[in-house]
């Protein structure tokens, strides 16, 4: 038979008995709520996320924040999904699904800041947001009142935000990079890791904020190619991470090395920006 085993025959009684003793190991899975836009792409987005926390052995629950229009080069449309639809999506999930971190991807609008931060309240496991405010190919995707949201409802509930560079900079200016940091900090995020991929220069340095200790920078040579999904790739890691126990930090660094790894073997699937290779 090919090494195949037949499917189960019998009763409904008996597809039943297995289910359950499929089920009955359902504590050993670690899950990730994934709240992302898709990108028809598969380079960012909710398929970025389900490929980094597959690609650590967790398993990604995924709820739908917007649809976009895009290529591998920009965000041409953005639809958000209501904000009723979403909190029924929530919590048919919530009612039947354990999870253990959250990943926070593009939010579609400001009216669905409330959804997600009563959801977060109702979780209380570890979440990451990688505050997406505009697309590498320039597209504005977080208008003022979005940005205004996010920094009251949603920054002190967050364990790990990733912005990068000029996000950190939008949401929080101030003289230098690291005054950014400590702003958002100061803004209710535990902690954050502010990436410079966004930035010149041969060397990549993501700066690293904890309460009551000095920025700590990690340094990454720069690679060839401009990606799209990086941000995305990296939050889901570290939230993956988080899912399996990790402690901030650790799930930090063991997240950018991976990154790292799917930056380096990165492919050009359309005529724009490389995607991250999230496969073994
Ligand atoms: N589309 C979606 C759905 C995203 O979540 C993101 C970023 O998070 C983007 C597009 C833009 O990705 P990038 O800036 O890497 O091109």
């Amino acid at each position: 038979m090919l090494g195949l085993t037949a499917p189960p025959q019998g009763s409904n009684r008996n597809r039943r008995r297995q289910a359950t003793r499929y089920t009955s190991s359902m504590s050993d899975v670690r899950s990730v709520l994934c709240l992302s836009g898709h990108d028809p792409t598969g380079g960012a987005g909710v398929q970025a996320d389900i490929e980094a926390v597959s690609a650590a052995g967790v398993h990604p629950l995924t709820v739908i924040t917007a649809l976009t229009v895009q290529d591998t080069g920009n965000v041409r449309e953005l639809v958000p999904v209501a904000p009723a639809l979403l909190h029924r999506a929530l919590a048919v999930l919530m009612d039947d699904c354990p999870v253990h971190a959250v990943k926070i991807g593009l939010i579609g609008d400001a009216a669905q800041l409330p959804v997600i931060a009563a959801a977060l309240r109702r979780l209380r496991v570890p979440v990451v947001c990688d505050p997406v405010l505009r697309a590498g190919g320039g597209r504005e995707l977080a208008h003022a009142a979005l940005r205004t949201a996010l920094l009251e409802q949603l920054l002190p509930l967050v364990d790990v935000l990733t912005p990068n560079a000029a996000e950190a900079r939008r949401l929080a200016p101030a003289a230098t990079l690291a005054d950014s940091g400590r702003q958002l900090l100061a803004a209710g995020a535990r902690q954050a890791l502010v990436t410079g991929g966004d930035e010149p220069g041969d060397t990549v340095e993501n700066l690293w904020f904890a309460p009551g200790t000095a920025p700590e920078s990690f340094r990454w040579p720069r690679l060839p190619q401009r990606f799209h999904g990086a941000g995305c790739t990296l939050a889901a890691a570290i939230a993956a991470q988080l899912a399996l126990g990790r402690a901030p930090r650790e799930a930090v660094v063991a997240a950018q090395a991976w990154t790292h790894g799917a930056l380096a073997a990165a492919r050009r699937i359309g005529g724009g920006r490389a995607l991250p290779w999230r496969r073994p």
